[in-house]
């Protein structure tokens, strides 16, 4: 067992063991605690793989490290990662798409209930103890079915809730993306626009892009003032796509009707953000893949992704794959 493994996300026991069958495991479980980095930094000398989510690992710390080989994360967005850095060092870097598209296009939907039929709102009046009379037009939401859902980034998770949305609420689906996607188009009898048509015409905006140099701030306060009153607004990619002053702008304006949030550009969101003091606006924790299962199939698929690396066999979700073809 010459192999050494840094794990920054703690595994369930099964997942443990069979990482532990074949290299040797160190664990900082809390990476972001008072001497979590201090523990890190000690560690990763050591390190010929790194394992773990949600934690920004940047050329400084990884100088650190010059016997890596592979670094497998457990997520599908990989924006905590310096790309060019890791290829320029032949470092592999693996991530965990697929198992979680459902989950996530599921909160995505979680949110468009939610903010369209004001249900967090609405619950909290009742546990208030404030339902007090029938309910009248004030505290009316709006539809679903039928309404037209656009979504900005037609990959994965994108089209789980392309398909959620045209089988399940026969809503009309558009979408804008960087490619046009004939399969998507012909399944869902959904229509390519560009992001501007897309923005004026979508009674639901729903971003499901990965956060890239081209993609941060891609929606601020002129896309904002190309939306309608109507509009609700969810975000179940990064935070970063978005100018987070721009929404809050467009929220308190009345620019929009609502925001369904699961990522924010500070994570986790301050208590005292203007966003928070809405009622318009659904915010949930970062939790797109957040269940018992897709958690436990993401540590999986990320703890196979290392052990493929490490043993020299190609990982079935790399990310930088040029490596693999020098
Ligand atoms: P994916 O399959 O790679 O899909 C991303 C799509 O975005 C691709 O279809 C891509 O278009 C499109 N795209 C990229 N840049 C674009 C741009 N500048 N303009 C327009 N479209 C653009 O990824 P996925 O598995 O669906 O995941 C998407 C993102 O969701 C992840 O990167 C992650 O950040 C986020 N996510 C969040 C959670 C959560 O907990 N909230 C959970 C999982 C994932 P092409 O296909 O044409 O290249």
């Amino acid at each position: 067992m010459n192999k050494h493994v840094v794990l920054y996300k703690k595994l369930s026991a099964p997942l443990m063991e069979r990482l532990e069958a074949q290299a040797q495991v160190t664990l900082i479980d809390d990476p972001k605690g008072p001497d979590g980095i201090a523990r890190l930094r000690d560690a990763l000398p050591q390190a010929d793989g790194l394992l773990g989510a949600s934690l920004k690992l940047d050329a400084q710390l990884l100088d650190l490290a010059p016997k890596l080989k592979a670094v497998s994360s457990v997520s599908v967005g990989v924006d905590n990662y310096d790309i060019d850095y890791l290829t320029s060092r032949g470092i592999l870097l693996t991530n965990t798409p697929d198992v979680l598209t459902e989950t996530t296009a599921d909160t995505g939907f979680a949110l468009i209930m939610a903010t369209a039929r004001r249900v967090v709102e609405l619950a909290s009046m009742v546990r208030d103890g404030q339902w007090t009379q029938n309910l009248g037009a004030k505290h009316f939401g709006t539809d679903v079915h039928g309404k037209k859902l656009g979504i900005i980034g037609m990959g994965r998770i994108g089209e789980a809730v392309a398909r959620r949305g045209h089988f399940g609420f026969g809503m009309p689906v558009i979408y804008h993306s960087h490619s046009r996607k004939p399969a998507v188009e012909a399944r869902f009898n959904a229509q390519y626009r560009s992001l501007e048509a897309l923005l004026q015409e979508a009674d639901f905006v729903c971003l499901t892009l990965p956060l890239t140099a081209e993609t941060e701030g891609l929606i601020g306060a002129e896309q904002f003032a190309q939306m309608r009153p109507e509009t609700i607004f969810i975000n179940i990619a990064r935070g970063k796509v978005v100018d987070e002053q721009a929404l809050i702008h467009a929220l308190q304006n009345k620019q929009i009707r609502a925001a369904g949030l699961d990522v924010f550009e500070r994570e986790p969101i301050a208590a005292d953000s203007p966003l928070l003091k809405l009622d318009n606006v659904v915010a949930t924790p970062h939790m797109g893949s957040a269940t018992h299962e897709t958690r436990e199939a993401m540590a999986s698929c990320a703890v196979d992704n290392l052990l493929s690396a490490l043993a020299g066999e190609r990982p079935a979700n790399l990310v930088n794959e040029e490596l693999w073809n020098r």
